[in-house]
């Protein structure tokens, strides 16, 4: 009896393992399609500057719907996209779209923001990177300073010197340098030193407990002091309510992006929000905040 239920155990774990390498060749198939069928969407979050609550800028936000499965979130394919290669042609989709996206609300009235774009780190290694950039920039003929590039701390430091080099080429023609998710990776301040960078955001899994975890509290306030003391701007990600709020804004952080201003959305809504002058004022609130 052990021993069959042993095998039924096995058959059924190696169906299952089965099942999945199959799905995930399957997903395969169809990402190497997505791009000529159209399947990839860019969605939008606003970034919210802390003192004045206005909308400064937007961060683009990867979407596929898939013909069968529905709208996939980027964690699902992007990495899939990294093994396979795919992620070159597919981020330079991106980048080329969203300055695109840029030019058409420029077109519609909207005041300049500024757009952030993420960048992968096979994408990031690409020798003509900084090239596709500058002829996406001609061709769509925005303004660099409007364009901001998002780099993680483990794309930059897989080779430190060509980052510094890569960096620095993107910001002397004018564009903005984010390192993402800041504090999660294993950047040393000796190279963050020397990437010519214009923000540090930092990464939300600090900023979901920043209220409860004096360590998550104390790593929040070392990073926007970190970024005053070397000029950088800071942007808080994933602010969910006002006490985290508040709390940023007391340590001095610049901007914040969060489902407590908005999730991401699509183009013509974020157009709806802007040209209504929406400003974030009331996301926060007149009580004192915790002190600790
Ligand atoms: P990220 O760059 O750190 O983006 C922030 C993620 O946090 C987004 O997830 C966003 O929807 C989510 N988020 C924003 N506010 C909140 C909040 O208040 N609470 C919570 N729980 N989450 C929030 P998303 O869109 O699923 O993207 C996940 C990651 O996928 C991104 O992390 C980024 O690393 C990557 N990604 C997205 N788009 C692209 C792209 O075009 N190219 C590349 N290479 N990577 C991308
Ligand atoms: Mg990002
Ligand atoms: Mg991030
Ligand atoms: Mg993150």
């Amino acid at each position: 009896q052990a021993k069959r239920q042993g095998k039924n155990t096995f058959q059924l774990y190696f169906e299952e393992i089965n099942s999945r390498a199959l799905e995930y060749l399957a997903l395969e198939r169809d990402l190497h399609r997505a791009l000529e069928r159209q399947e990839f969407v860019l969605h939008y979050q606003p970034q919210v500057n802390l003192r004045t609550y206005e909308v400064v800028g937007v961060e683009a936000l990867l979407r596929w719907n898939h013909p069968q499965l529905g709208q996939i979130a980027p964690g699902q394919f992007i990495p899939l996209a990294e093994e396979t290669e795919l992620i070159c042609p597919i981020g330079e989709w991106v980048l080329r779209e969203a300055c695109y996206q840029q030019r058409r609300w420029q077109r519609l009235g909207l005041p300049p923001i500024h757009i952030a774009v993420n960048l992968s780190a096979n994408q990031f290694k690409q020798p003509d990177l900084v090239h596709q950039i500058l002829l996406i920039l001609e061709e769509t003929g925005i303004d660099p300073n409007y364009l901001e590039i998002e780099i993680t701390e483990s794309a930059a430091m897989q080779n430190v010197e060509s980052t510094i080099m890569t960096l620095n080429q993107l910001r002397d023609v004018g564009i903005q340098i984010a390192m993402d998710d800041f504090g999660t990776g294993y950047s040393s301040l000796n190279a963050i030193k020397h990437f010519p960078l214009n923000t540090l955001k930092i990464d939300q899994s600090f900023v979901r407990e920043v209220c409860q975890d004096p360590n998550d509290a104390a790593i929040a306030r070392t990073v926007i002091a970190l970024g005053q003391g070397l000029g950088l701007q800071t942007l808080a990600e994933g602010v969910e309510c006002k006490d985290q709020l508040r709390f940023l804004r007391m340590l001095g952080c610049d901007r914040a992006q969060g489902h407590l201003f908005s999730k991401s959305m699509s183009p013509s809504e974020f157009a709806t929000l802007m040209l209504n002058r929406v400003s974030f004022f009331s996301c926060q609130s007149i009580q004192p905040h915790k002190q600790f």
